[in-house]
């Protein structure tokens, strides 16, 4: 997953690399910590300087009027749900580097370049310098070579000895800086980053929260005009739900494994994806509950039925862990739990006909 700049500097902070001090801005919070300060549009996009998404803003009255503009902007079609606000750092050279993995060697590449900035790509690709990071020392030589600033050898080193511990800590497939910021009073900021990570290792970074952080659920559309759709646990259980839906003459959506860790906020995301489908006129949610447990879908199912307007009818089959204390959230909200699945699609089935 692809991390906004915002989440990129706060993880690269961690490593004691030099960010800018900033604040968050969005349409619940938009006083400013301190000014000036420059706003930038958290997008997942580059070009954000030349479409408008970074502005310096000197005044409270110049903050909100950019700040409200910012947040409505649209970016190569995406709108931010954030503003980062920094602040101001006084340019003397912008630079380039950024760190990429060579699959062949099974090494880390730095890769650099002495005019960073917003015109990069425009940039004679001759002139980009590739390194391994394994020998820092000559790494950080190079970069001095290559960016003229014989005097920086040894910050660079720093710079490039925390980014690689970011970069393997992180689990990352692409860590890229620019500009790297060389201020006036010759100190090395990072002006921008971007940063993706491999999503295989999700599991080893429980505190990882992302924008871009894709829902633990196992998805898969296979009608978009079917008329019911499923909600289950377990690849096997999800399967023989699909077919079930089949054999009883209805049919079926999609397929959907809410997975061991179902939790309220997943299974109302399922929930969600399931209205994209605008034939669906019966949701057939069949749990056999082990890890998982009833209690929780029966939350996400009470919080569905509030936030999700028009929401199809629902036909429940839950067993196993923690069913009494779902069927006392339900049963006072007159939510039907059928005794099996065979039953719950004769319900289904007869309000379809
Ligand atoms: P991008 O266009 O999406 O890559 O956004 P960047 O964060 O790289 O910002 C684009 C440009 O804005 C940079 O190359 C800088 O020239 C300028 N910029 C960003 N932050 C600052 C800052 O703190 N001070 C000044 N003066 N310029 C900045
Ligand atoms: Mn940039």
């Amino acid at each position: 997953m692809k991390l906004l700049e915002h989440e990129a500097k706060s993880l690269l902070s961690t490593y004691q690399l030099p960010v800018p001090r900033c604040f968050i801005v969005d349409s619940a919070s938009m006083e400013p910590a301190f000014l000036p300060c420059v706003l930038k549009s958290q997008v997942p996009t580059g070009g954000r300087g030349k479409a408008g998404g970074v502005k310096v803003v000197n005044s409270t009255k110049e903050f909100h009027q950019v700040a409200a503009a910012m947040l409505q902007l649209d970016i190569k079609g995406y709108k931010p749900q954030v503003l980062l606000a920094e602040e101001v750092v006084s340019i003397k050279r912008e630079l380039y580097v950024s760190l990429l993995i060579d699959y062949s060697a099974a090494a880390i590449t730095v890769m650099s370049h002495p005019r960073g900035g917003v015109e990069v790509e425009a940039n004679n690709s001759d002139d980009f310098l590739q390194l391994p990071l394994d020998d820092l020392r000559a790494a950080s030589l190079g970069l001095s070579e290559h960016y003229d600033l014989a005097g920086q050898q040894f910050a660079l080193e720093a710079l490039l000895e925390k980014l690689g511990r970011a970069f393997r800590t992180e689990d990352a497939l692409l860590l890229e800086i620019n500009p790297l910021i060389l201020t006036t009073d010759n100190q090395l900021v990072i002006g921008d980053s971007k940063m993706e990570v491999d999503n295989a290792s999700i599991f080893r970074h429980p505190t990882w929260q992302f924008a871009d952080k894709p829902a633990d659920v196992n998805f898969v559309t296979l009608n978009t005009t079917g008329n019911t759709a499923t909600i289950a646990n377990g690849a096997g259980l999800a399967m023989a739900t699909v077919d079930s839906v089949y054999n009883a003459g209805l049919v079926p959506a999609n397929f959907l494994d809410v997975g061991g860790g179902a939790n309220e906020a997943s299974v109302l995301a399922a929930f969600r994806r399931i209205k994209q489908f605008k034939n669906v006129t019966a949701i057939v949610i069949n749990i056999f509950a082990g890890i998982t447990r009833c209690d929780e879908i029966a939350k996400a199912i009470l919080a569905a039925r509030q936030q999700i307007t028009d929401l199809p009818p629902l036909y429940i089959h839950l067993e196993g862990t923690n069913f009494e204390a779902a069927a006392a959230i339900l049963s006072p909200e007159n939510i039907t739990l059928y005794a099996s699945l065979d039953d719950s699609l004769a319900a289904a089935t007869e309000q379809l006909a």
